[in-house]
């Protein structure tokens, strides 16, 4: 962890100022507040280790936010918070002005002009997506294909019964709709109607716009029904060079995806194959995430990342990089459900100069609104969502200072009821302008029907966001992602001369 870099030197001015009993400014007062809350966060880093990889005696809530509560002469005041607000509107509105000065491209003509816009977000250099669930990529098309070919008898009362056991949602008239189609019929023998009705269930429905968690998880009863069998690993690597191939086509050059793999050597030799074959026939550079599912028990994730630790260390990986805690965030806290393999992993990495995972997690999408405070302490370098960071400006502030990353996934908040795209803009850019690294990723392109660039659309279409900006959050994704330096350094040479082509054709338009 680095250390807190905070208006260390306001607050050495007025710590002399105290000794020699001068008042201290209400600014200067607020400063020393935030350093003491910041070092409180530190301090609970240093327990979560001790109690997650030194011994194994996991911390409760209780004692958690006992840990973390400063004294009460360092809490703050309604006026000391409203500083530290206007503080930080005040970066925000610098950096906004510095990156317009910056900007090389007006982004204005374009929000008027769809058809423009839509061609600028093709073709702008991207960058890396650093938050990919591979279950989430299917596409209409990439179904059909799969369906046709291996043509699995279907059973509506499988799926209906599935994922009602699951706690999942279909809609009434999904379910009335879905029993409409014959019992025990092979795919190729429905009508084409019947396909094609059978097709909807793999996306998320338009109508309404958006909707809860739980209608978005009923789609993977359907992606599991379909790809774990005996063939999985042809069905995924028939998905994985669809969505490459199509990601490559907008300016994509490096991808993170998330994924649950038993530990062992078979796993990561398939990974390593799969990740050089990926880039040999698209250019992609593939990396991979170990996925924890955040419901099930933190002593079963903790013992699964154990096991990846010590496999990694016997068997290098060329593509394994990290690890991520995703599915349903809502009931499953950061504290309780992350602490024990979190603490571990950022234990075992604080004490070794070469270690094999790094560290994201699904934080602030739903659910407690503390999950990005409390994975911030547990030393990720990354969040994915982080959207309810909103509302905590302390960890904001942690945030800015130890440069933590932010996955952002407009269009996926916006179907899932994270963000209200009528009530205000989107915080990503707010989160950027506080000098916080955040990038633009897809969440799950095929069940939201996005892309990259759509998401470049969608940020475009719905805030200020100036063209330096667009920039900068391409920088991110690479400067953010888990690629060794090596991979890195070529990649962000690599994406600095696209930005130099793509202006140079663009401007001479
Ligand atoms: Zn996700």
């Amino acid at each position: 962890m680095k250390s807190s870099k905070w208006h260390i030197d306001k607050i050495f001015g007025c710590a002399a100022s105290l000794f020699i009993l001068v008042s201290c400014s209400e600014q200067d007062l607020a400063n020393i507040k935030l350093a003491a809350h910041l070092k409180k966060y530190d301090q609970a880093h240093q327990i979560i280790l001790d109690r997650n990889y030194r011994s194994n005696n996991p911390i409760s809530r209780e004692e958690w936010e006992e840990l973390l509560k400063v004294d009460a002469s360092d809490e703050f005041t309604e006026i000391e918070l409203g500083l530290l607000q206007e503080n930080q509107l005040m970066i925000i509105e610098a950096n906004k002005q510095a990156a317009i000065k910056k900007s090389a491209i007006d982004l204005n003509p374009l929000r008027a002009d769809p058809a423009a816009l839509a061609e600028f977000c093709v073709s702008i250099p991207k960058g890396g997506m650093l938050h990919v669930h591979p279950y989430g990529l299917f596409t209409r098309e990439v179904v059909m294909d799969i369906l046709t070919e291996y043509n699995p008898p279907i059973d509506p009362e499988y799926f209906i019964s599935t994922v009602k056991n699951q706690g999942q949602v279909l809609y009434d008239h999904e379910i009335e709709a879905l029993r409409t189609l014959p019992t025990a019929t092979k795919f190729l023998d429905l009508t084409d109607a019947d396909q094609s009705l059978f097709l909807d269930f793999f996306l998320l429905p338009v109508d309404p716009v958006s909707h809860d968690f739980t209608r978005f998880d009923a789609i993977f009863a359907f992606v599991i029904w379909m790809v774990e069998d005996d063939f999985l690993d042809a069905k995924m690597e028939k998905l994985y060079l669809d969505f490459l191939n199509r990601a490559s086509g907008l300016g994509i050059s490096y991808i993170e995806f998330t994924n649950g793999f038993p530990p062992e050597v078979a796993s990561i030799e398939k990974l390593d194959a799969w990740s050089e074959k990926f880039l040999d026939e698209t250019g992609v550079v593939v990396r991979w995430n170990l996925g924890q599912l955040r419901f099930l028990p933190g002593e079963m994730n903790a013992t699964m990342m154990r096991a990846w630790n010590d496999l990694l260390l016997e068997h290098p990986s060329t593509s394994i990089v990290g690890t991520d805690l995703y599915a349903i965030e809502r009931g499953n806290p950061a504290l309780e459900k992350a602490q024990q393999a979190y603490g571990f992993i950022s234990g075992y990495n604080s004490e070794h100069d070469e270690y094999p995972i790094e560290m994201t997690m699904h934080a602030g999408e739903m659910g407690d609104p503390r999950n990005v405070r409390d994975a911030l302490i547990m030393g990720v370098s990354r969040v994915g969502h982080g959207v309810l960071l909103k509302d905590d400006l302390i960890t904001l502030e942690y945030a800015r200072n130890k440069q933590i990353g932010i996955e952002m996934n407009i269009n996926s908040n916006h179907q899932l009821s994270v963000h209200d795209k009528n009530a205000e803009p989107h915080p990503f850019l707010r989160f950027l302008r506080l000098g916080i690294p955040v990038s633009l990723s897809t969440d799950n392109d095929g069940i939201f029907d996005t892309n990259i660039s759509k998401e470049c659309i969608a940020a475009v279409s719905t805030t200020d966001v100036s063209y330096a900006e667009l920039q900068q959050m391409s920088f991110n994704s690479i400067s953010t992602s888990f690629a060794n330096a090596k991979y890195k350094d070529i990649l962000t040479n690599r994406l600095r001369q696209s930005f130099t082509l793509f202006e140079q054709e663009y401007l001479s338009r």
